[in-house]
């Protein structure tokens, strides 16, 4: 007999426990109290699947943390990677790289405006600290400001421009960083009754923020283009236009960060796109090439490439532009172009996932507001649809949170959450049939909900 994902052998099994063991052992994970921890096995993973180390079968509606753009797997990607291990793994980033090369001019085809040169890192921290780094030496100014309800990365700066409770442990660092209130009329500070109310407020908001903080020492001004994590709160375009006409008037340096929203995800390259922006310096990682080799990077305007057309830029990554990364983004950019992925996870936004998260709102008393665009949508839990009063409050989870959670995965689906949010972000390329099964789950677990709630 041999083994396959669906009926693992015995050795695979043991192989699988062998390495929950030494998980338990010898691995510090992330963001996580090291012995409350119970983490799952992934043995194997296809498409928008993963398998579990007992050969269990899930599906997967986070694209792990919301990266796996184009599904577990994909052969020509997984092909491209190991074409280019054949011909060469690493080279320095000083040389010039063809798959590097290669993968500049795609992306730069793709982002918005003329943000043609693209600096290179790791992941989407380190492309934020550079953005910030860049933007700091363009403008010769210091502070950042960023919004609440924002996540811009786990690096000492990305967490202290970051405006969620990840950064409050780490927030020794901030000096320079200003935060201001977004859009986000279902929790409106601004006490708005309408979009058009809440996206004026948060502008007047914002713009007596710079004058306040004084425009000529405000360096940049960071927003992800929709919020991911935070809660994927779609801005109105006003706003994003706004913010980008005020970064113009007072001269400083608009970075989109689309390190979530991008490469698809919304249902077109870039979220910017939804709203006729262009920002002076775009960020991105994930979904770039699907996190099958680490990437991030950053698109850069004429203007501020200028700024370091003579002098030097002071910053750099031994791993800047790695080849297996960005043969996979080349592999990857492709394969989405060839099998229009931007265009089904637009349909399957407009046509699966938005009707029946809109049916939830209606049929589920625990669902206070559903949004989102493409295949990137939160539906979000409360107490008491009058009050609002979160599943789980700001900052944390709750036992009727993990309950849903677990429910989920005994059904078979991995779900995202996040406080009171369950997130709907299956891979762009999910099937119809396989998305639909996935919210007959939610729909399921929504039951549940509902129960939870007086
Ligand atoms: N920016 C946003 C909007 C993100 O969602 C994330 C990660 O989730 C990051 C930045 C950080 O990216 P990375 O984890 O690759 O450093």
């Amino acid at each position: 007999m041999t083994s396959t994902v669906d009926t693992p052998l015995q050795s695979d099994i043991d192989s699988a426990r062998r390495a929950y063991e030494l998980d338990r052992m010898h691995v510090f994970h992330s963001w996580s109290a090291q012995d409350l921890l119970d983490p799952m096995v992934i043995s194997a993973a296809e498409g928008s699947h993963v398998w579990d180390g007992e050969g269990n079968k899930y599906l997967d509606f986070s694209s792990q943390l919301v990266n796996t753009n184009i599904g577990h797997q994909h052969p020509a990607v997984v092909a491209a990677i190991a074409a280019q291990a054949a011909k060469l793994c690493t080279i320095a980033p000083s040389y010039v790289n063809e798959a590097r090369s290669e993968a500049a001019r795609l992306i730069a085809e793709r982002t918005p405006g003329e943000l043609n040169k693209i600096f290179f890192t790791n992941g989407g921290a380190d492309a934020n600290e550079h953005a910030v780094r860049m933007a700091r030496l363009h403008a010769g100014r210091q502070k950042v400001l960023s919004a609440y309800r924002s996540y811009h990365g786990g690096t000492q700066l990305a967490i202290n421009i970051t405006g969620d409770p990840r950064r409050w442990p780490n927030d020794n660092g901030s000096t320079g960083t200003i935060h201001f209130f977004p859009p986000y009329l279902y929790r409106t500070v601004f006490h708005s009754t309408t979009e058009e109310e809440e996206s004026q407020r948060a502008l007047e908001h914002l713009e007596q923020l710079i004058e306040f903080e004084g425009p000529s020492t405000i360096a940049a001004l960071i927003l992800e283009s929709i919020p991911g994590t935070a809660g994927i709160y779609v801005p109105p375009a006003a706003y994003m236009q706004g913010v980008r006409a005020l970064c113009t008037k007072y001269g400083i340096v608009f970075i989109a960060d689309e390190v979530m929203a991008g490469f698809g995800r919304t249902g077109k390259w870039f979220a910017v796109e939804h709203f006729n922006v262009v920002p002076d310096l775009l960020t991105f990682a994930k979904g770039v090439n699907s996190g099958y080799v680490p990437l991030g990077g950053v698109a850069i305007s004429p203007e501020i490439a200028a700024t370091f057309g003579k002098r030097v830029y002071p910053g750099g990554l031994t791993y800047s532009g790695h080849p297996l990364a960005t043969a996979a983004a080349v592999a990857t950019i492709n394969a989405m172009e060839r099998e229009g992925i931007v265009e089904h996870a637009d349909l399957l936004g407009g046509t699966v996932i938005g009707p029946a998260l809109a049916g939830f709102a209606a049929r589920h008393k625990s669902v206070g507001e559903v949004r989102g665009k493409g295949v990137f949508w939160a539906i979000e839990l409360v107490r008491d649809r009058e009050t609002r009063e979160p599943l789980a409050a700001y900052g944390s989870s709750s036992p009727e949170m993990n309950q849903l959670v677990a429910a989920c995965k005994s059904r078979g689906l991995i779900p995202f959450a996040n406080f009171n949010r369950i997130h709907v972000v299956p891979p762009c390329n999910i099937s119809v049939d396989d998305l639909e099964a996935g919210l007959a789950i939610l729909d399921d677990v929504l039951d549940i909900a509902d129960g939870l709630v007086p």
